[in-house]
């Protein structure tokens, strides 16, 4: 089925600003240029209204795992809409797609993440994760348990409570977000934010930051801590290895609640299934969504400890749910995603060869005279744009113009890498071949060259 399809891209283009609102977007300046209508796509490859081919290095919004155009997964959908479109969980009722994928991610989930709570994405798990960890500690008799840490520049997702567990100060000032007893420390961010200081001394700087809060709020006052394994919509901001150690630590010392936020990190993007086995921590939840369907259906899950779950369990009704929590639909598409990543050992082969491949790489773009720091965990990556590397110094004109025009080029050369302020990001789908990395690094260098 093809929709619009015989419109030119002009008239799509009109239709679209007269009538769409745009996420985390200047409507103006979109409505005067015309957005790209994406039409189509097969492997990493998208391909436009003009049919211009453009190699995916975001994997959609780090989702797109198995990459586009799996038929298996549109028949999954297809026979689960016709034997059961539609139902609730909510009201003692289940159904077997949300049966059998809850049992698999309790088998994919590292130690005893067993117990899953679902949701349409990543936002609504995270507001989930919100009230089920104050109800937890409410239930074991410590209703003044309530503050959640979390970090600046953290990214949670965007409903209120979300976005007040994120850090991104933009998104703080419109809408006078955060909601009360959410702090936020700073992040690990060594090449930004290090000074003097090793990325060892810094890893562990940061981390303290968190007892150093946890003081100040009152031990027998916090919550949770909340926070990306390595924060993606901040930049690709991996943290020293100094960093995780420490968290696990002071989270052990406090009787704090750890929630990793591996809306990115999960299935696959590090390396590993989870960014928690990447950095050997134990979190009491995980937050995911995303990579959970390829993103071919809008699905999310807070998948919670043995210990966790039992507590919300014997605390009478948790009153939280979406209408769309457990979606068979989408339940049925997530489980045939994780089939094709299991069977096919995509994860697997990406960590053994195309991981290794795109860090040797990546870690090349240093030389570029543009460049400042490279890194990458896996298959999602970052770099910093500078005018001078030693002095690890930003752009002094406005934050983001250079990453901007970066950005700009690279879409003009068939290549969709996001700027976060003046760094690039990349995460492709992982099934990115050799030559389609090739072709990235051909496109990303030549529009660096460009922007200089
Ligand atoms: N958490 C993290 C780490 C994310 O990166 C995102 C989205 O980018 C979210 C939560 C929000 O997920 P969603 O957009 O599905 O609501």
């Amino acid at each position: 089925m093809t929709i619009l399809h015989n419109l030119p891209t002009q008239d799509l283009q009109a239709l679209d600003a007269a009538h769409h609102m745009h996420p985390f977007t200047d409507g103006a300046e979109l409505a005067a240029k015309g957005a790209r209508v994406i039409t189509r796509a097969k492997g990493v490859m998208l391909q436009d209204s003009e049919g211009v081919d453009i190699l995916d290095g975001m994997a959609g919004l780090w989702c797109v795992n198995i990459g586009y155009g799996r038929e298996e997964l549109a028949n999954a959908a297809h026979a689960q809409m016709q034997q059961l479109p539609y139902y609730n969980t909510f009201f003692q009722t289940s159904h077997p797609p949300v049966i059998a994928l809850s049992q698999k991610l309790a088998e994919l989930a590292p130690g005893d993440l067993n117990h899953v709570f679902y949701a349409s994405g990543g936002s609504e798990a995270n507001d989930t994760n919100l009230r089920l960890v104050r109800h937890y500690w409410a239930t074991k008799g410590k209703p003044d348990k309530k503050v959640i840490i979390a970090r600046k520049n953290g990214y949670h997702g965007s409903t209120v409570g979300a976005a007040s567990l994120g850090g991104m100060s933009g998104m703080h000032a419109q809408g006078g977000l955060p909601i009360p007893d959410i702090v936020h420390i700073d992040q690990p961010y060594w090449w930004g934010e290090g000074g003097d200081m090793s990325p060892e001394e810094f890893g562990l700087a940061r981390a303290r930051q968190l007892e150093a809060m946890i003081h100040e709020v009152g031990p027998d006052n916090v919550a949770a801590f909340i926070a990306e394994p390595v924060q993606g919509a901040g930049g690709v901001i991996v943290a020293p290895d100094t960093y995780w150690p420490e968290i696990q630590r002071i989270c052990d010392d406090y009787d704090i609640l750890l929630i990793a936020d591996e809306v990115i990190t999960g299935f696959g993007r590090t390396g590993n299934w989870f960014g928690s086995q990447t950095y050997d921590i134990r979190p009491d939840i995980i937050t995911t969504a995303k990579g959970l369907s390829s993103g071919y259906m809008p699905i999310g899950a807070s998948i919670l400890s043995d210990e966790v779950a039992q507590v919300i369990d014997h605390g009478g009704d948790f009153n939280h749910g979406y209408t769309y929590s457990g979606h068979p639909v989408a339940c049925a598409v997530a489980l045939e995603n994780l089939r094709i990543l299991q069977e096919e050992q995509i994860i697997e082969k990406a960590a053994a060869d195309t991981i290794p491949y795109l860090t040797e790489k990546w870690a090349q773009l240093a030389d570029h005279p543009l460049v400042g720091e490279t890194v990458n965990k896996g298959l999602m990556a970052g770099l910093a744009l500078t005018p001078d590397k030693a002095a690890r110094a930003k752009f002094a004109s406005d934050p983001g113009t250079v990453g901007f025009r970066c950005r700009e080029r690279c879409f003009a050369n068939g290549l969709i890498m996001r700027h976060v302020g003046d760094r690039m990001i990349i995460a492709p789908p992982l099934i990115i071949s050799r030559d389609e990395i090739d072709t990235l690094f051909e496109r990303a260098v030549q529009s660096l060259d460009e922007t200089l």
